[in-house]
């Protein structure tokens, strides 16, 4: 095809060879071309990206049977679909597997069919665009060689599902690369863009989609040459280099997962450490390693939550009409989400009265524009499309308006009041409030029904969830409107009730209170919070309320306080006394803990761990709220509780989410520990009425 008619395809042409026109044989389309080299296009039916399956496996299988009675001069494999290659496995296929013998056996057929195809004589070309994840990757790797069209990535996400590869990908990867390398990419589940997949050997060849057909001809005529292994790969095949490795290894990976709770990565690293160099052995090893760990509770719980962030997304279906968004007040909120929208694709005006905070806002867009490794080209277009407002030339033009400025109602009804007049009678006003009511702030409201909370958590670019909040006036539309909003940029909506601080909020707030409560009472801030950190909490609440602002925690918990009938902790004089000092926490430099570079600056280790009943003080309250919140219709259901809070707060997702952990401990369980906890601390422990509807 000529360079100008590509050109005006873009991206939803591929060069599919002789597949092209082939008919589905199951998810495989076959054909050979003049040259007898034989197409593989990888085309599951039924969804827009490629996973792989049993049904994918032996698909392969008996193309290879073909392959056998008329050998081929090559055999190319690449995805039919133009969003990309694989993402992975169908996860739900190991859903109901509760025997891990049984797993053993579906992946023991499947390493079979991967060895088959390895083992063929005529050369072997995997071409990729978009992501190779998982199982998809580990075909690729079956392959002699990878060709990456620009804008490839290539991953093992498995370990945030509480798993490692399976499918041969833990010895295959380390012998097509750096071993060092390879066990990084696999133990963080971090992608590998393009240039660096090129720069490790996993890609052979780079090259631009319309080069792909003459890239293909030059690995089949043996044109492509690789790297020869590295002296780290030589030295790593030496048992006792290997164990040096793997301790180090495993130091790593306890600063970020301890085992107890992620036993995966840890898997990993004793399959390498004792089988590093041998295929057989590794391959054996995985296999069992695998099926322990797919039916372990840590995997299912995390496999829960990969389902309940499918479902959010679900929510966030369908169109929003939004092609321009004007964001008002550009600070740590507002800057970012201006930002983010623009980095998907949104034409955004930003104002705010302090200029300065206008150009932190553009420089910020850049370093997100980098740390989503977007290329030159995306980076100027997202750029192009943000655009500082001071006068608010924006606004009559915009379908969405998102307030961000202080978080003070007479502050945004005096910004109201300047910008529904200017506003599209059409176009939907939202607040990223945190913790103001909603029904409250739409009461100066010309259009209240076209006014709802879109509640984004800090920061942006990293939280997925967004709540979306409405109250009583507004319409069906407008909220189904701000859940595809949420969708068209990447997040995940929550669709949730106007109450004191709403789903999220309600939940952490007693959460964090009950850690100041804590303090007061003596406990070590770093005992709280490691007790926090062990029960699975990505941050405990001492560093994480400096983290959000002792200044803003301040003002959840005073409009949590006045809004609720459930009795809160006393907020300390000298809590408040703090703030008027400046020592706001992290972004203050001071707190509870000194902050250097971004750090919270922790002693060595005093007393760790669990002590007494600090971590059911900790946590049980917050799984209070949110029965409180089911029972009140806040949120929608548990499994709504359950993604909320995990995308939103980080709450333990090996946990399954709040709900789900109740319900594995038991709920008399809990209901009885709750009323000992206020019969020895306070009436705040009373279990709320909502269990009962539980049992
Ligand atoms: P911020 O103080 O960093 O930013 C507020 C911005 O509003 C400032 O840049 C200020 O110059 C601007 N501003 C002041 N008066 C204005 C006016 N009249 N019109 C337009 N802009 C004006 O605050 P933030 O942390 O970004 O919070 C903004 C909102 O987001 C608040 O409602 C807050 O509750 C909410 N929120 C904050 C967080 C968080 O973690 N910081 C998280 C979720 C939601």
């Amino acid at each position: 095809m000529t360079g100008p008619v590509l050109t005006y395809l873009g991206k939803s042409w591929l060069e599919l060879g002789a597949a092209r026109t082939a008919e589905r044989d199951g998810p495989w389309r076959a054909a050979r071309d003049e040259q007898g080299v034989l197409w593989l296009a990888l085309d599951v039916a039924g969804s827009g990206v490629n996973t792989i399956s049993r049904e994918v496996l032996e698909g392969l299988d008996r193309q290879l049977d073909t392959i056998a009675q008329d050998p081929p001069k090559g055999v190319v494999i690449r995805s039919a679909k133009t969003g990309g290659f694989a993402a992975g496995a169908n996860i739900s296929m190991f859903r109901d597997v509760d025997d891990a013998e049984d797993v053993a056996e579906m992946l023991t057929r499947g390493h079979a069919v991967l060895d088959r195809f390895e083992a063929l004589t005529c050369p072997t070309v995997c071409v990729v665009h978009g992501a190779a994840l998982g199982g998809g990757f580990e075909i690729a790797l079956a392959c002699d060689w990878i060709i990456a069209v620009d804008g490839a990535s290539f991953g093992f996400p498995e370990v945030n599902l509480g798993l490692h590869p399976g499918l041969g990908g833990t010895f295959r990867l380390p012998d097509r690369t750096d071993t060092i390398e390879a066990m990084t990419l696999m133990l963080t589940g971090k992608t590998a863009h393009t240039r660096k997949a090129k720069t490790l050997g996993i890609a052979d060849a780079v090259v631009e989609e319309r080069h792909v057909a003459a890239a293909v001809g030059a690995a089949i005529a043996g044109d492509l040459v690789r790297d020869g292994r590295s002296l780290t790969d030589r030295a790593m095949a030496l048992s006792a280099a290997r164990s040096l490795a793997a301790r180090k290894m495993r130091s790593t990976v306890a600063d970020r997962a301890p085992q107890e709770h992620y036993p995966a990565p840890y898997a990993l690293i004793d399959l390498w450490e004792a089988h590093g160099g041998d295929r057989k052995a590794m391959q054996k090893a995985e296999i069992a390693s695998f099926a322990q760990l797919v039916t372990s509770e840590t995997s299912r719980n995390l496999v829960r939550a990969f389902f309940l962030q499918q479902a959010l997304k679900k929510d966030g279906k369908g169109e929003d009409g939004i092609a321009h968004v004007h964001v008002v007040g550009a600070g740590t909120m507002g800057g970012e989400i201006a930002a983010w929208c623009a980095l998907k694709g949104k034409t955004v005006t930003v104002s705010d009265p302090d200029i300065a905070a206008l150009g932190r806002t553009i420089r910020q867009a850049g370093e997100i524009c980098k740390d989503q490794h977007l290329s030159g080209i995306e980076t100027r277009d997202a750029l192009d499309r943000l655009m500082p407002d001071p006068q608010q030339l924006g606004v009559p033009r915009a379908d969405l308006v998102i307030e961000a400025g202080p978080e003070d109602a007479a502050i945004k009804a005096r910004i109201y009041a300047e910008l529904e007049p200017l506003m599209k009678p059409t176009a939907t006003l939202a607040t990223n409030s945190s913790s103001l009511s909603v029904a409250a702030l739409a009461k100066g409201l010309k259009r209240p029904s076209r006014f709802a909370g879109l509640h984004f958590f800090n920061p942006v670019s990293k939280m997925q969830l967004v709540e979306v909040v409405i109250h009583d006036a507004t319409f069906g539309t407008v909220t189904d409107q701000l859940a595809a909003f949420c969708g068209a940029i990447g997040r995940l909506p929550a669709r949730v009730r106007d109450y004191p601080g709403y789903l999220v909020n309600r939940a952490l707030t007693p959460y964090l209170l009950e850690a100041i409560q804590l303090i007061e009472e003596g406990h070590d801030k770093q005992v709280i919070d490691s007790t926090a950190e062990a029960f699975g909490m990505p941050m405990g609440p001492v560093e994480l309320a400096d983290q959000v602002g002792l200044d803003i925690c301040l003002h959840v918990a005073d409009s949590l306080k006045s809004g609720l009938d459930k009795p809160m902790v006393d907020i300390p004089g000298w809590l408040r006394e703090k703030v008027e000092n400046g020592e706001t926490g992290k972004k203050s430099g001071r707190g509870f803990y000194e902050w250097t570079d971004g750090k919270a600056q922790k002693s060595a280790a005093s007393e760790q761990g669990a002590a007494g009943d600090i971590a059911d003080r900790l946590i049980l309250p917050m799984l209070d709220a949110c029965v409180e919140c089911l029972r009140r219709g806040i949120a929608r259901d548990s499994d709504q509780v359950d993604g909320a809070m995990i995308f939103a707060t980080g709450f333990a997702p090996f946990r399954g989410g709040p709900m789900h952990y109740a319900r594995s401990r038991g709920i008399d369980a809990i209901v009885a520990r709750l009323e000992d906890l206020a019969a020895a601390h306070g009436a705040r422990f009373r279990p709320d009425p909502g269990w009962q509807d539980l049992g």
